[in-house]
């Protein structure tokens, strides 16, 4: 394992980023190669938890001659966002800098060339940041951006293209759910990833993915021991890492869908929140979903919230004071939401 440190410069004299970058070497020219990052948001850490079963395992595969395509790993990919906090709170999401969110933003290159990724002087530090992470991953067969949500399950989002031909990512981390997208959403890594390589037309052997490794509160050994275990079948599964004791991927049993067929259930009035719905619930269309109790001990004033369709819900808010405009759940239904939106990402 090669440890590389790079440094991004910060906007000021005297301020910098260290970036931290594993390389393992594969031994197999023609073998895929894979691209793994997480916390791209700061404080979303189930996915270097994972990271951090899935490293020793790469370490063990690289000793040991298995490791047939090159891997580069990026823990933390956001150093910026690592050290964002308001008082108390991290602010992992959007740099304080410029409001932008760490996930958006993306330079969309229409082919793998670096030099169509270099910024100018007086590019601020996020953009370099996302210039740096785009130029490791840019060659990538294998390219997976882990976050998580709030509460909910693993899921993944990818361009409609790689679909279902990455089902066995899907099926190594025991997803819900993959919500495919076409076209733009407002480039994000994993669009910026894929817009390099969609003139190849060479999509069977490409995964590009933003896998969300269920809730921000989901970090512990047994999480983590699953997910960077099916991270490491679907290597193998892709031939990335040569392991006869791996357990074979199965097949995937979740929902596969645009993710227009996603229904954002969002807060008409703002209060305190009683949910009726917890993710992995199925609901019928008008099914109470949550109350928002803006004025306590005033019934009246209670706004229920109803799902519009029938679905599945896949994620929950977190928080329980609630603004008017806040995102409640994500619900999956069979067609395409009334809350559909032509373009873009699901969320801020
Ligand atoms: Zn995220």
């Amino acid at each position: 394992m090669d440890k590389t440190i790079l440094t991004i410069p910060g906007d000021l004299p005297g301020l910098s980023y260290s970036l931290t970058v594993l390389r393992f070497a594969g031994t197999d020219p023609t073998a895929p190669t894979a691209y793994l990052q997480a916390a791209l948001h700061g404080n979303e850490l189930p996915g270097v938890a994972a990271l951090h079963v899935l490293i020793p395992k790469l370490k063990a595969a690289e000793a040991e001659g298995r490791l047939k395509g090159s891997i580069t790993v990026v823990p933390f990919a956001n150093p910026i966002g690592l050290n964002q906090f308001q008082w108390d709170d991290h602010q992992g999401r959007f740099f304080y800098g410029n409001r932008t969110n760490f996930n958006r933003a993306f330079a969309l290159i229409d082919r793998p060339d670096p030099a169509l990724l270099a910024v100018p002087d007086d590019a601020s530090c996020d953009r370099r940041l996302k210039a740096t992470l785009q130029g490791l991953a840019l060659d990538a067969d294998l390219v997976l951006d882990l976050h998580c949500d709030n509460e909910g399950p693993n899921y993944l989002y990818m361009p409609a293209e790689l679909w279902p031909h990455s089902a066995d990512l899907a099926a190594a981390l025991d997803c819900a759910a993959v919500l495919t997208f076409e076209g733009g959403t407002d480039a994000s890594f994993d669009e910026a990833a894929f817009r390099p390589h969609l003139a190849s037309g060479n999509f069977e052997r490409r995964v590009v993915a933003t896998v969300e490794l269920k809730g921000v509160h989901d970090v512990g050994p047994e999480t983590a021991r699953k997910d960077g275990e099916g991270i490491y079948r679907f290597l193998v599964g892709r031939g990335a890492i040569a392991d006869p004791s791996a357990a074979p991927v199965g097949p995937f049993t979740g929902k596969g869908v645009p993710q227009s067929y996603v229904e954002m259930v969002r807060a008409p009035v703002g209060g305190m929140a009683f949910f009726h719905v917890k993710p992995g619930d199925v609901v019928k269309a008008g099914q109470l979903v949550a109350e928002l109790i803006p004025v306590p001990g005033d019934v009246s004033a209670v706004a229920p919230v109803h799902a519009a369709a029938p679905g599945l819900v896949l994620t929950r808010v977190l928080a329980r004071a609630i603004r008017v405009g806040d995102d409640l759940v994500k619900i999956v239904g069979d067609k395409r939401s009334a809350t559909a939106k032509d373009g873009g990402a699901l969320e801020t």
